[in-house]
């Protein structure tokens, strides 16, 4: 048995140990699997996971480390969650859905492989909203997940599965995806950060794709620098999704170490006025003052057309979604009704069957908005006013390097709290869904606790492609605030 206190370990903590020889990969699993058999049927925040194919993966590491046929770098020998809408070969992938809940791929996603090429160990699956719609994991096919902090209350989502085994010291890290907020919004609920990448900046081929000009996977982690060693692992260009960039990767880890230089950073005045809850309101506050004290020069900026992203996200997504979920009609996907007599049967109850209430929402809006006639209305409207909102961000990033700002309205709210009122449900990523439409950087931050012990976050929003300064004034801010943390209940 190791002496050390594994699952509380950071990646960057556990490399040192693997490198140098002061604990074995094996041990590493074994103390993190331990975690999840103890936690996980209270959590549930894994859906699948093989505690002997994780051993065996870790004794063949420690193999080739003692045989000296792999280089020890970073990832290696770390176990990581991956949310369960990711491409893992032979691996159960069901995206939360019922649809799926059979779904063997033959082939790894980008990000997986990578992960893998590096040496990291895939410790299992992880449960989300049916196809990453919703912001709290209720929405999954199979069961909730909790918020570790208070079983009572959702985790966020819809990447809650990985946001909460973070939390819980299941595993040192995850990756989520984030189509409107489900890496940051989580990552907030649970305490943990959350890095959405900008739009191109990690591949999505192997990503069962929700809005296909939203989505981008990125890193749940304990730290920063957890969270920039991960990005740049999965991130670059990458032949198989022509949306990836051609920008050189840069070792966001590395650069973390050098001074922060102090960069100008915006609040949104609005954001600010509209922050009914007094917990997200002094969290942002004592943020904002913690950077102004350290001579980050903070300015007041405005966004005028904001206040229509949830309109126009819960269109253009939804549009996407009906597009993109056309395919499971139990022909070539995933379940298929046993009790068809023709064609239109087929699709009529393979898909009635498969989809969850949600899911089939999100298709009948989607199909509405881009049906003939109603078009122009609505998905031609929202992509012009997703341009006006992208406009506003280009000019306020003329005057500011990174925007500060709150991640949700409220903290964690409770298991069942808002799964009747869709629309309130909806608003819960007032603050995230605009880094989507406009494709930014966005990075969520633990910046305290309630009184209670609810975890509470910040969110650093930053230019297209600039992860290196967003994650420096997130590293910079996390020393700054020093957040303590309660004793975890579970
Ligand atoms: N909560 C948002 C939605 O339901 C965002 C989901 C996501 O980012 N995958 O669409």
């Amino acid at each position: 048995m190791s002496e050390y206190q594994l699952p509380e370990m950071t990646v960057l903590e556990l490399h040192r140990l693997i490198r140098r020889g002061e604990v074995s990969v094996e041990e590493v699993c074994r103390a993190f699997l331990e975690r999840v058999q103890k936690v996980d049927g209270n959590v549930g925040a894994f859906l699948h996971f093989e505690a002997e194919a994780v051993l065996d993966e870790a004794r063949s590491r420690d193999r080739e480390i003692r045989e000296g046929s792999r280089e020890i770098v970073l990832f290696t020998g770390i176990p990581v969650a991956i949310k369960d809408v990711i491409i893992t070969r032979d691996v159960r992938t069901s995206c939360g859905s019922r649809m799926l809940q059979d779904y063997y791929p033959p082939y790894n996603a980008t990000v997986v492989e990578r992960l893998q090429s590096h040496g990291a160990i895939l410790l299992g699956k992880t449960n989300c909203d049916e196809f990453a719609m919703g912001s709290s994991t209720e929405n999954s096919a199979f069961r909730p997940t909790r918020n570790p902090w208070d079983l009572n209350r959702v985790p966020g989502g819809s990447s809650g599965g990985s946001a909460a085994c973070v939390a819980a010291r299941e595993a040192p890290v995850a990756l989520g995806t984030d189509t409107g907020g489900s890496i940051r919004q989580p990552a907030a609920f649970c305490g943990v950060v959350g890095l959405k990448p900008t739009y191109g900046r990690v591949s999505r081929f192997g990503l069962v794709a929700f809005a296909s000009s939203l989505d981008q996977i990125g890193p749940l982690a304990r730290s920063v620098p957890d969270a920039a060693g991960m990005l740049s692992v999965i991130a670059g260009e990458d032949p198989r999704d022509s949306t990836t960039t051609t920008q050189p990767v840069d070792d966001y880890l590395s650069e973390l170490s050098k001074d922060c230089p102090r960069f100008r950073v915006g609040v949104v005045a609005d954001w600010i006025t509209a922050l009914a809850d007094a917990d997200i309101r002094n969290a942002l506050e004592n943020s904002i003052q913690a950077l102004e004290g350290s001579g980050f020069p903070i300015c007041e900026i405005c966004l005028p057309n904001d206040q229509s992203a949830i309109a126009a996200y819960y269109l253009v997504a939804t549009a996407e979604a009906s597009s993109n979920l056309a395919r499971y009609d139990g022909v070539r996907f995933g379940h298929r009704s046993a009790s068809t007599t023709d064609l239109e049967s087929l699709y009529r109850k393979t898909r009635s069957e498969g989809f969850g209430e949600e899911v089939k929402r999100r298709i009948m809006l989607g199909t509405f908005a881009l049906s003939s006639g109603y078009y122009d209305a609505y998905y031609k409207k929202a992509s012009q006013v997703r341009r006006l909102i992208r406009n506003d961000f280009m000019k306020a990033f003329q005057d500011v390097d990174v925007i500060l700002g709150p991640v949700t309205p409220t903290p964690p709210f409770k298991l069942g709290e808002k799964l009747q009122d869709p629309l309130k449900m909806y608003l819960s990523d007032v603050y995230t869904i605009s880094a989507n439409l406009v494709g930014l950087p966005g990075l969520s931050l633990p910046a305290g606790f309630t009184p209670g012990g609810l975890p509470l976050g910040v969110q650093l929003l930053g230019r297209p492609f600039e992860e290196n300064n967003l994650l420096k004034v997130a590293h910079f801010l996390e020393g700054a605030l020093a957040v303590e943390a309660p004793p975890l209940p579970v």
